[in-house]
Protein backbone atom coordinates (compact mmCIF):
# COMPACT_ATOMS: atom_id res chain seq x y z
CA UNK A 1 0.00 0.00 0.00
CA UNK A 2 2.46 2.36 -1.02
CA UNK A 3 0.26 5.79 -2.33
CA UNK A 4 -3.45 6.07 -1.13
CA UNK A 5 -4.45 9.45 -3.18
CA UNK A 6 -7.33 8.31 -4.80
CA UNK A 7 -8.32 5.71 -3.40
CA UNK A 8 -11.22 4.59 -0.85
CA UNK A 9 -10.02 2.55 2.03
CA UNK A 10 -12.37 -0.45 3.33
CA UNK A 11 -11.78 -1.50 7.12
CA UNK A 12 -12.07 -0.98 10.36
CA UNK A 13 -11.10 2.45 11.53
CA UNK A 14 -10.40 4.14 15.58
CA UNK A 15 -10.32 7.97 15.43
CA UNK A 16 -11.52 10.69 17.78
CA UNK A 17 -12.89 13.91 17.01
CA UNK A 18 -13.08 15.24 20.86
CA UNK A 19 -12.00 14.92 23.65
CA UNK A 20 -14.59 12.30 25.15
CA UNK A 21 -15.31 10.69 22.24
CA UNK A 22 -13.78 7.83 20.28
CA UNK A 23 -14.89 6.04 17.59
CA UNK A 24 -14.79 2.12 16.26
CA UNK A 25 -16.14 1.82 12.60
CA UNK A 26 -16.16 -1.26 11.28
CA UNK A 27 -15.95 -1.31 7.54
CA UNK A 28 -16.03 2.09 6.60
CA UNK A 29 -15.23 3.82 3.62
CA UNK A 30 -12.91 6.15 4.07
CA UNK A 31 -12.07 8.14 0.68
CA UNK A 32 -9.04 9.86 0.02
CA UNK A 33 -8.59 12.77 -2.32
CA UNK A 34 -5.33 13.63 -4.78
CA UNK A 35 -4.30 16.36 -2.00
CA UNK A 36 -3.92 13.79 0.05
CA UNK A 37 -6.69 14.78 2.32
CA UNK A 38 -9.50 13.13 3.71
CA UNK A 39 -12.33 13.49 1.13
CA UNK A 40 -15.20 11.39 2.60
CA UNK A 41 -16.32 8.96 5.17
CA UNK A 42 -19.13 6.21 4.09
CA UNK A 43 -20.40 4.64 7.43
CA UNK A 44 -21.73 1.31 7.09
CA UNK A 45 -25.33 2.05 8.13
CA UNK A 46 -25.92 5.13 5.19
CA UNK A 47 -28.15 4.10 2.52
CA UNK A 48 -25.35 4.91 -0.18
CA UNK A 49 -22.48 2.50 1.23
CA UNK A 50 -22.79 -0.36 -1.02
CA UNK A 51 -23.12 1.95 -4.11
CA UNK A 52 -20.00 3.40 -3.20
CA UNK A 53 -18.31 0.22 -2.25
CA UNK A 54 -19.17 -1.22 -5.62
CA UNK A 55 -17.92 1.83 -7.63
CA UNK A 56 -14.65 1.66 -5.90
CA UNK A 57 -14.30 -1.75 -6.70
CA UNK A 58 -14.98 -1.53 -10.37
CA UNK A 59 -12.66 1.02 -10.91
CA UNK A 60 -9.70 -1.09 -9.34
CA UNK A 61 -9.28 1.86 -6.63
CA UNK A 62 -10.49 -0.26 -3.61
CA UNK A 63 -8.42 -1.08 -0.51
CA UNK A 64 -9.05 -3.59 1.70
CA UNK A 65 -7.88 -3.76 5.35
CA UNK A 66 -7.75 -7.37 6.82
CA UNK A 67 -10.42 -8.18 9.52
CA UNK A 68 -7.26 -8.33 12.14
CA UNK A 69 -6.15 -4.82 10.99
CA UNK A 70 -7.29 -1.40 12.44
CA UNK A 71 -6.34 2.08 10.98
CA UNK A 72 -5.54 4.61 13.80
CA UNK A 73 -4.99 8.23 12.80
CA UNK A 74 -0.85 9.34 13.37
CA UNK A 75 0.21 10.63 16.18
CA UNK A 76 2.19 14.00 16.64
CA UNK A 77 4.93 14.94 19.08
CA UNK A 78 4.84 17.95 20.31
CA UNK A 79 8.77 17.56 22.51
CA UNK A 80 11.39 15.73 21.11
CA UNK A 81 14.89 17.17 21.40
CA UNK A 82 16.73 15.49 18.29
CA UNK A 83 19.94 15.71 19.01
CA UNK A 84 19.44 13.46 22.05
CA UNK A 85 18.04 10.55 19.68
CA UNK A 86 21.53 8.73 21.05
CA UNK A 87 20.70 9.04 24.55
CA UNK A 88 17.53 7.19 24.49
CA UNK A 89 17.22 4.84 27.56
CA UNK A 90 20.19 5.82 29.74
CA UNK A 91 21.25 8.99 31.41
CA UNK A 92 18.40 8.89 33.85
CA UNK A 93 20.01 8.49 37.38
CA UNK A 94 20.55 12.77 38.57
CA UNK A 95 18.59 15.52 38.16
CA UNK A 96 17.82 17.76 35.31
CA UNK A 97 20.51 20.14 36.41
CA UNK A 98 23.26 18.39 36.55
CA UNK A 99 22.05 15.96 33.85
CA UNK A 100 22.25 18.88 31.30
CA UNK A 101 25.84 19.67 31.87
CA UNK A 102 26.96 15.67 32.66
CA UNK A 103 25.28 13.86 29.62
CA UNK A 104 23.67 16.13 26.98
CA UNK A 105 25.28 19.45 26.43
CA UNK A 106 28.39 17.15 25.60
CA UNK A 107 26.28 15.41 23.36
CA UNK A 108 24.64 18.02 21.78
CA UNK A 109 27.84 19.88 21.34
CA UNK A 110 29.04 16.97 18.82
CA UNK A 111 26.40 17.95 16.31
CA UNK A 112 29.18 20.39 15.21
CA UNK A 113 29.93 17.36 12.73
CA UNK A 114 27.59 17.72 10.38
CA UNK A 115 28.32 13.98 9.35
CA UNK A 116 27.09 12.86 12.83
CA UNK A 117 24.37 14.84 12.61
CA UNK A 118 23.21 13.32 9.17
CA UNK A 119 23.31 9.54 10.72
CA UNK A 120 22.05 10.74 14.29
CA UNK A 121 18.71 12.30 12.60
CA UNK A 122 18.59 9.86 9.50
CA UNK A 123 17.80 7.38 12.12
CA UNK A 124 15.54 9.42 14.38
CA UNK A 125 13.29 10.24 11.72
CA UNK A 126 12.67 6.94 10.10
CA UNK A 127 12.52 5.43 13.65
CA UNK A 128 9.92 7.83 14.86
CA UNK A 129 7.73 6.93 11.55
CA UNK A 130 7.85 3.51 12.18
CA UNK A 131 6.34 4.25 15.60
CA UNK A 132 3.55 6.00 14.25
CA UNK A 133 4.64 9.82 14.78
CA UNK A 134 3.49 11.51 12.04
CA UNK A 135 4.21 15.07 13.00
CA UNK A 136 6.89 16.05 15.27
CA UNK A 137 8.25 19.20 17.01
CA UNK A 138 11.82 18.96 17.04
CA UNK A 139 14.39 21.00 19.41
CA UNK A 140 17.59 20.76 17.34
CA UNK A 141 21.01 22.25 18.40
CA UNK A 142 22.58 25.97 18.42
CA UNK A 143 24.18 24.73 15.00
CA UNK A 144 22.43 26.36 12.19
CA UNK A 145 23.85 23.31 9.61
CA UNK A 146 23.14 20.61 11.84
CA UNK A 147 19.67 22.13 12.66
CA UNK A 148 19.12 22.57 8.38
CA UNK A 149 19.96 18.82 8.12
CA UNK A 150 17.28 17.41 10.22
CA UNK A 151 14.30 20.25 8.83
CA UNK A 152 15.77 17.88 5.46
CA UNK A 153 15.95 14.43 6.73
CA UNK A 154 11.87 15.50 7.85
CA UNK A 155 11.38 15.95 4.00
CA UNK A 156 13.46 13.34 2.75
CA UNK A 157 11.68 10.65 5.23
CA UNK A 158 8.43 12.53 4.60
CA UNK A 159 7.66 13.35 8.15
CA UNK A 160 5.76 16.51 8.86
CA UNK A 161 7.96 18.76 11.31
CA UNK A 162 7.90 21.87 13.15
CA UNK A 163 12.11 22.23 13.79
CA UNK A 164 14.13 25.31 15.85
CA UNK A 165 17.26 25.97 16.20
CA UNK A 166 18.19 26.53 19.81
CA UNK A 167 18.95 29.82 21.43
CA UNK A 168 21.41 29.29 24.25
CA UNK A 169 23.47 32.56 25.18
CA UNK A 170 23.67 32.81 28.81
CA UNK A 171 26.85 32.43 29.85
CA UNK A 172 26.00 31.78 33.83
CA UNK A 173 24.13 28.52 32.85
CA UNK A 174 25.75 27.34 29.25
CA UNK A 175 28.74 25.94 29.33
CA UNK A 176 32.16 27.62 26.60
CA UNK A 177 31.96 24.46 24.18
CA UNK A 178 28.17 24.64 23.52
CA UNK A 179 26.83 27.74 23.85
CA UNK A 180 26.01 30.94 20.65
CA UNK A 181 29.16 32.90 20.34
CA UNK A 182 26.77 35.80 21.20
CA UNK A 183 24.00 37.42 21.80
CA UNK A 184 23.84 38.67 18.05
CA UNK A 185 25.03 35.21 16.26
CA UNK A 186 21.87 33.93 18.13
CA UNK A 187 19.42 35.92 16.69
CA UNK A 188 21.03 35.99 13.30
CA UNK A 189 21.23 32.47 12.99
CA UNK A 190 17.20 31.92 14.03
CA UNK A 191 16.44 34.52 11.53
CA UNK A 192 19.04 32.66 9.15
CA UNK A 193 17.48 28.93 10.27
CA UNK A 194 13.23 30.37 9.42
CA UNK A 195 14.48 31.67 6.06
CA UNK A 196 15.99 27.95 5.24
CA UNK A 197 12.53 26.45 6.15
CA UNK A 198 10.47 29.30 4.08
CA UNK A 199 12.55 28.09 1.15
CA UNK A 200 11.93 24.48 2.01
CA UNK A 201 8.37 24.98 2.46
CA UNK A 202 7.94 26.06 -1.06
CA UNK A 203 8.04 22.75 -2.86
CA UNK A 204 6.23 20.85 0.69
CA UNK A 205 3.62 22.65 1.73
CA UNK A 206 1.75 21.73 5.33
CA UNK A 207 5.10 19.47 5.92
CA UNK A 208 7.99 22.06 7.76
CA UNK A 209 7.48 24.19 9.41
CA UNK A 210 9.92 26.59 11.86
CA UNK A 211 10.23 27.69 15.33
CA UNK A 212 11.73 30.45 17.09
CA UNK A 213 13.81 28.08 19.76
CA UNK A 214 14.74 29.74 23.14
CA UNK A 215 15.82 26.37 25.00
CA UNK A 216 14.27 27.68 28.26
CA UNK A 217 14.65 30.83 30.44
CA UNK A 218 18.38 29.54 32.56
CA UNK A 219 20.03 29.24 29.24
CA UNK A 220 19.25 32.46 27.49
CA UNK A 221 20.16 36.05 28.09
CA UNK A 222 17.14 38.76 29.20
CA UNK A 223 17.80 40.59 25.87
CA UNK A 224 17.78 37.51 23.71
CA UNK A 225 14.35 36.44 25.01
CA UNK A 226 13.35 40.00 24.06
CA UNK A 227 14.47 40.13 21.00
CA UNK A 228 13.20 36.55 20.01
CA UNK A 229 9.80 37.97 21.24
CA UNK A 230 9.92 40.88 18.66
CA UNK A 231 10.71 38.33 15.50
CA UNK A 232 7.91 36.03 17.29
CA UNK A 233 5.77 39.21 16.84
CA UNK A 234 6.90 39.64 13.18
CA UNK A 235 6.67 36.63 12.25
CA UNK A 236 4.08 33.36 12.01
CA UNK A 237 6.59 31.18 13.11
CA UNK A 238 5.72 28.79 15.79
CA UNK A 239 7.44 29.19 19.28
CA UNK A 240 8.54 26.46 21.30
CA UNK A 241 10.55 26.40 24.92
CA UNK A 242 10.46 24.76 28.27
CA UNK A 243 8.39 25.95 30.93
CA UNK A 244 8.02 25.24 35.09
CA UNK A 245 9.56 22.46 34.16
CA UNK A 246 11.15 20.85 37.35
CA UNK A 247 11.61 22.80 41.14
CA UNK A 248 15.37 23.96 40.18
CA UNK A 249 14.35 25.63 36.92
CA UNK A 250 11.17 26.86 38.33
CA UNK A 251 13.08 28.75 40.69
CA UNK A 252 16.00 29.34 38.93
CA UNK A 253 13.38 31.81 36.82
CA UNK A 254 11.74 33.44 40.31
CA UNK A 255 15.39 34.39 41.65
CA UNK A 256 16.32 35.82 38.51
CA UNK A 257 12.75 37.29 37.31
CA UNK A 258 10.94 37.82 39.80
CA UNK A 259 8.01 35.84 38.36
CA UNK A 260 7.21 32.58 37.21
CA UNK A 261 7.99 31.55 33.70
CA UNK A 262 4.79 32.27 32.36
CA UNK A 263 5.35 35.64 33.53
CA UNK A 264 7.99 36.26 32.49
CA UNK A 265 7.44 34.43 28.51
CA UNK A 266 4.60 36.63 28.14
CA UNK A 267 6.82 39.95 29.29
CA UNK A 268 9.36 38.59 26.53
CA UNK A 269 6.68 38.36 24.49
CA UNK A 270 6.76 34.81 23.50
CA UNK A 271 3.62 33.75 24.29
CA UNK A 272 1.21 33.34 21.63
CA UNK A 273 -1.17 31.14 19.81
CA UNK A 274 2.25 28.92 18.16
CA UNK A 275 3.95 28.23 21.71
CA UNK A 276 4.15 25.12 22.67
CA UNK A 277 5.39 25.12 26.31
CA UNK A 278 7.12 21.60 26.95
CA UNK A 279 6.03 20.46 31.06
CA UNK A 280 4.19 23.50 32.87
CA UNK A 281 4.52 21.14 36.17
CA UNK A 282 4.30 24.09 38.61
CA UNK A 283 2.06 26.02 36.81
CA UNK A 284 -0.04 28.15 39.39
CA UNK A 285 -3.92 28.93 38.86
CA UNK A 286 -2.75 32.27 37.71
CA UNK A 287 -0.35 30.97 34.85
CA UNK A 288 -2.94 29.09 33.38
CA UNK A 289 -5.24 31.94 33.02
CA UNK A 290 -2.20 33.66 31.69
CA UNK A 291 -1.79 30.93 29.10
CA UNK A 292 -5.42 29.98 28.28
CA UNK A 293 -5.78 34.13 27.50
CA UNK A 294 -2.89 34.02 25.24
CA UNK A 295 -3.90 30.91 23.23
CA UNK A 296 -0.46 29.39 24.19
CA UNK A 297 -0.28 25.55 24.69
CA UNK A 298 1.26 22.73 26.71
CA UNK A 299 3.33 19.41 25.77
CA UNK A 300 2.73 17.29 28.12
CA UNK A 301 5.54 15.24 29.09
CA UNK A 302 4.43 12.54 31.68
CA UNK A 303 7.27 9.81 31.37
CA UNK A 304 10.27 12.69 31.26
CA UNK A 305 8.36 13.88 34.29
CA UNK A 306 9.05 10.89 36.43
CA UNK A 307 12.57 11.19 36.49
CA UNK A 308 13.31 14.79 36.04
CA UNK A 309 10.37 17.26 37.35
CA UNK A 310 10.04 16.12 40.79
CA UNK A 311 6.12 16.41 39.91
CA UNK A 312 2.94 15.16 38.04
CA UNK A 313 1.98 17.81 35.59
CA UNK A 314 -2.07 18.69 36.54
CA UNK A 315 -3.47 17.68 33.32
CA UNK A 316 -7.23 17.20 34.71
CA UNK A 317 -7.57 20.84 36.14
CA UNK A 318 -5.46 22.35 32.95
CA UNK A 319 -8.18 20.36 30.79
CA UNK A 320 -10.85 21.66 32.70
CA UNK A 321 -9.37 25.47 32.64
CA UNK A 322 -9.87 24.66 28.84
CA UNK A 323 -6.10 24.62 27.52
CA UNK A 324 -4.82 23.74 24.80
CA UNK A 325 -2.43 20.81 25.28
CA UNK A 326 -1.18 17.27 22.94
CA UNK A 327 1.92 15.30 24.40
CA UNK A 328 5.31 15.34 24.17
CA UNK A 329 7.84 12.08 24.41
CA UNK A 330 10.72 14.70 25.91
CA UNK A 331 12.93 12.49 24.08
CA UNK A 332 15.99 11.52 26.06
CA UNK A 333 14.62 13.21 29.14
CA UNK A 334 11.65 10.28 28.70
CA UNK A 335 12.48 7.01 27.37
CA UNK A 336 10.78 5.90 24.85
CA UNK A 337 10.33 7.33 21.74
CA UNK A 338 6.64 6.40 21.18
CA UNK A 339 3.63 8.55 21.55
CA UNK A 340 1.33 5.45 22.40
CA UNK A 341 3.76 4.75 25.30
CA UNK A 342 2.96 8.48 26.26
CA UNK A 343 -0.62 8.20 26.16
CA UNK A 344 -0.66 5.19 28.28
CA UNK A 345 2.14 7.12 30.46
CA UNK A 346 -0.33 10.05 30.43
CA UNK A 347 -3.15 7.51 32.23
CA UNK A 348 -0.63 6.39 34.41
CA UNK A 349 0.78 9.86 36.20
CA UNK A 350 -2.79 10.77 36.38
CA UNK A 351 -3.67 7.68 38.53
CA UNK A 352 -0.16 8.27 40.10
CA UNK A 353 -1.01 12.06 40.71
CA UNK A 354 -5.02 11.04 42.29
CA UNK A 355 -4.14 8.51 44.75
CA UNK A 356 -0.53 10.10 45.85
CA UNK A 357 2.20 7.41 45.66
CA UNK A 358 3.74 7.71 49.30
CA UNK A 359 2.26 4.96 51.72
CA UNK A 360 3.17 6.53 54.91
CA UNK A 361 0.98 9.45 54.16
CA UNK A 362 -3.01 8.46 55.34
CA UNK A 363 -4.95 7.84 52.38
CA UNK A 364 -7.27 11.26 52.52
CA UNK A 365 -3.84 13.24 52.19
CA UNK A 366 -1.84 11.00 49.85
CA UNK A 367 -3.68 12.70 46.29
CA UNK A 368 -5.07 14.87 44.48
CA UNK A 369 -8.59 13.71 43.91
CA UNK A 370 -9.96 14.21 40.76
CA UNK A 371 -6.88 14.10 38.79
CA UNK A 372 -7.22 10.54 36.84
CA UNK A 373 -7.68 11.07 32.45
CA UNK A 374 -9.04 8.32 30.71
CA UNK A 375 -7.90 6.20 27.81
CA UNK A 376 -10.19 8.21 25.45
CA UNK A 377 -8.94 11.52 26.66
CA UNK A 378 -5.51 10.47 26.36
CA UNK A 379 -6.11 9.22 23.03
CA UNK A 380 -7.57 12.11 21.86
CA UNK A 381 -4.70 13.96 22.80
CA UNK A 382 -1.97 12.03 21.32
CA UNK A 383 -3.79 12.26 17.72
CA UNK A 384 -6.54 15.46 16.98
CA UNK A 385 -5.47 17.68 20.25
CA UNK A 386 -1.81 17.46 19.23
CA UNK A 387 -2.49 18.02 16.03
CA UNK A 388 -4.95 20.90 16.63
CA UNK A 389 -2.09 22.40 18.93
CA UNK A 390 -0.18 22.97 15.55
CA UNK A 391 -3.31 23.65 13.63
CA UNK A 392 -2.71 21.23 11.46
CA UNK A 393 -5.56 19.35 9.93
CA UNK A 394 -4.79 15.73 11.13
CA UNK A 395 -4.90 13.20 13.82
CA UNK A 396 -8.60 12.46 13.16
CA UNK A 397 -10.27 10.60 10.42
CA UNK A 398 -12.18 13.63 9.39
CA UNK A 399 -13.76 15.54 6.17
CA UNK A 400 -10.10 17.73 4.96
CA UNK A 401 -7.88 16.23 7.17
CA UNK A 402 -4.69 14.89 6.19
CA UNK A 403 -4.83 11.15 6.01
CA UNK A 404 -1.76 10.76 8.49
CA UNK A 405 -2.53 6.94 9.69
CA UNK A 406 -1.04 4.09 10.84
CA UNK A 407 -2.05 0.30 10.52
CA UNK A 408 -2.26 -1.71 13.21
CA UNK A 409 -2.04 -5.87 13.02
CA UNK A 410 -3.49 -7.40 16.15
CA UNK A 411 -1.94 -11.13 14.44
CA UNK A 412 1.73 -10.15 13.59
CA UNK A 413 4.47 -12.43 15.50
CA UNK A 414 4.04 -12.21 19.57
CA UNK A 415 1.25 -9.66 19.40
CA UNK A 416 -0.06 -8.90 23.20
CA UNK A 417 -3.45 -8.17 21.73
CA UNK A 418 -6.24 -10.87 22.31
CA UNK A 419 -9.76 -9.13 21.24
CA UNK A 420 -12.95 -11.28 21.64
CA UNK A 421 -15.28 -10.46 19.48
CA UNK A 422 -18.13 -12.20 22.04
CA UNK A 423 -16.75 -10.68 24.81
CA UNK A 424 -15.14 -7.55 24.00
CA UNK A 425 -17.38 -4.52 22.97
CA UNK A 426 -16.42 -1.87 20.51
CA UNK A 427 -15.04 0.38 23.46
CA UNK A 428 -13.03 -3.19 25.16
CA UNK A 429 -11.81 -3.47 21.69
CA UNK A 430 -10.62 0.15 21.33
CA UNK A 431 -8.90 0.24 24.73
CA UNK A 432 -7.15 -2.54 24.24
CA UNK A 433 -5.54 -1.84 21.45
CA UNK A 434 -4.28 1.25 22.90
CA UNK A 435 -3.61 -0.30 26.29
CA UNK A 436 -1.51 -3.58 24.30
CA UNK A 437 -0.27 -2.11 20.89
CA UNK A 438 3.50 -2.01 20.66
CA UNK A 439 5.91 -1.18 18.02
CA UNK A 440 5.51 -4.32 16.23
CA UNK A 441 1.59 -4.06 16.06
CA UNK A 442 2.41 -0.95 13.48
CA UNK A 443 3.03 -2.44 10.13
CA UNK A 444 2.24 0.80 8.16
CA UNK A 445 2.49 4.40 8.36
CA UNK A 446 1.23 7.17 5.89
CA UNK A 447 1.71 10.75 6.06
CA UNK A 448 -0.48 12.42 3.70
CA UNK A 449 -1.59 9.19 2.58
CA UNK A 450 1.69 8.23 1.32
CA UNK A 451 3.43 5.43 2.97
CA UNK A 452 6.01 5.98 4.66
ZN1 LIG B 1 12.64 19.09 26.85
Amino acid sequence: MKKLTNKAILGSIIFSSSLNNIYLEKNALLVIGPNGKISDLIKRNEDRYHNEVRKYRYSQSLVEIKGHQYLLPGFTDLHIHAPQWPQLGKALDIPLEKWLQKYTFPLEAKFKDENFAHFVYEDLVRSLLRAGTTTAVYFGTIHQRATQILAEKCIKFGQRAVVGKVVMDNHSQCPDYYRDSSTRDALDDTETFTKFVEELQKNNEGKIYAAITPRFIPSCTNEALYELGKLAKQSNVFVQTHCSESDWEHQHVLDRCGKTDTEALQEFGLLKKSTILAHGNFLSEQDMDIIKAQQANIAHCPLSNFFFSDAVFPLRRALRKGLSIGLGTDIAGGPSCSVLDTAKNTIFASRALESGVNPFVQREGRGLSNSRVSFKEAFYLATKGGAQVLSIPAGSFEKDFYFDAILIDTEVEHSRISLDKFIDSDEDMIQKLIMLSSRSNIVETWVGAVSV
